[in-house]
């Protein structure tokens, strides 16, 4: 195993989760019950919305959610390639099929509106974003589209727990849902909070972590209700009921699944939350000093120099030049102590999608971005002289290979 002196992720968990945890262990009670349930409330209000369900983790999330919207075999969702792989498999999970669209530019990394309304045909059944490394898609004109067709929207938020959107359009802001629940200034809104339904991750590397764990929200009374069902083997009560001698029997009113999240995770996903905007301002700090001493080194160029509300930088991508061989770069970077990774390989490469599309999908700006983007260190307790080293290395990266070259 390698030492990282500076690796790409770390977490920071302390005498507050240990406690947590043991107290959980000490009442008895494993399986979902009250701390789920206080879990979930506590999730419901920092995000304003009316629903949230906790799961095993951030792709049985999306899997609901797209199952509770009622995607099936012959449906098309459209989604980014630019993601990781479990945005388009919980999709296939229904028998429904991805449809790749293209980021907006080398600038903006999420998904391309515009290429999101390009490929809309007859099988269009929904859309799902994904918030990618924290920073809010467009979702003013997602919305729009989505209505305008008459299509469901699903957030992938897996990156931006406590990231929120705002929006422009003061004006005619009404119809958009995330006006009713938000506690924000009008035309502000927590980001997964906007579509139908909202996905979170609570894995190890995420900006809140649970170990495994994931979260489902929404605003929609008839989709919480099928959410709940369905995380559930569809039964129409809990062990946890019957447990409280509320319910002596259930039935099976779908077929539901076993998504159940436990109580020693809610109990590290309550001491998460607690932390999480501290540690989300704690990350935005590192950035902008990351920003300020990367912004004359030719060997990198940063995305996202604007966008629209507060991002939860979940990662800190950039764009290497292309003069430099990404493979060595990252060698080299590796030999300095300094782990460094991929956002992402695009998802339409992979063989199981090019087999399944059959089709030539052309993503230009994706597959520019998975070939030459570096995601460089980033984690709350990372200090600043880190950031510091890590941006040194780079800057020396030239030189050194000019003269590694002659020797
Ligand atoms: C992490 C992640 C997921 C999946 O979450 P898990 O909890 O690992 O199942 C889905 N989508 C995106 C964009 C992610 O980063």
């Amino acid at each position: 195993m390698i030492e990282w002196k500076v690796p790409l992720a770390d977490v920071e968990l302390g005498q507050e989760e240990i406690e947590a945890v043991t107290s959980v262990l000490r009442s008895n009670w494993l399986s979902m019950g009250p701390v789920t349930a206080e879990f979930e409330r506590r999730f419901a209000e920092y995000l304003g919305v009316k629903y949230a369900f906790a799961v095993a983790n951030g792709t049985v999330a999306l899997h609901l959610a797209h199952l509770s919207l009622g995607a099936c075999l012959g449906d098309k969702i459209i989604c980014p390639s630019l993601t990781f792989v479990a945005t388009a498999n919980a999709i296939r999970y229904t028998g429904a099929t991805p449809v790749f669209a293209d980021i907006t530019s080398l600038e903006d990394l999420n998904i391309s509106p515009e290429d999101i309304e390009a490929k809309i045909d007859e099988n269009t059944k929904g859309i799902c974003v994904v918030h990618y490394g924290g920073y809010p898609c467009d979702m003013e004109r997602i919305m729009e589209i989505a209505k305008r067709h008459n299509l469901y929207v699903v957030e992938d938020a897996a990156h931006a727990p406590g990231a929120e959107y705002s929006s422009q359009m003061a004006a005619d802001s009404s119809q958009f849902r995330y006006e009713i629940s938000s506690n924000n200034p009008t035309n502000w809104a927590k980001v997964g909070s906007i579509g139908d339904i909202g996905c979170f991750s609570f894995f190890s590397n995420k900006n809140m972590t649970t170990g495994e764990g994931g979260m489902v929200v929404t605003n929609r009374d008839e989709l919480a209700e099928r959410i709940k069902f369905l995380r559930s083997h569809g039964m129409t009560s809990l062990t946890w009921d019957r447990h409280r001698g509320h319910s002596f029997s259930y039935d099976v009113i779908d077929m539901g699944f076993n998504y159940r999240i436990d109580e020693m995770r809610a109990a590290l996903g309550l001491v998460q939350l607690k932390k999480l905007d501290k540690n989300n301002e704690r990350r935005r700090g590192l950035c902008k000093h990351y920003k300020e001493k990367l912004n004359d080194v030719k060997e990198v160029s940063l995305p996202f120099s604007k966008f629209k509300g507060i991002s939860s930088h979940h990662i800190f991508p950039t764009l290497l030049s292309v003069k430099i061989d990404r493979k060595n770069f990252m060698q080299y970077l590796r030999e300095k102590g300094i782990q460094t990774s991929i956002h992402y390989p695009p998802v339409h490469l992979f063989s199981y999608y090019k087999k399944l599309l059959r089709s030539n999908n052309k993503l230009p700006l994706t597959e520019y971005v998975g070939k030459r983007e570096i995601t460089l260190p980033l984690f709350p307790p990372m200090d600043q002289r880190k950031v510091d080293y890590v941006v040194d290395a780079i800057k020396r990266y030239s030189s050194d290979t000019r003269i590694r070259s002659i020797l």
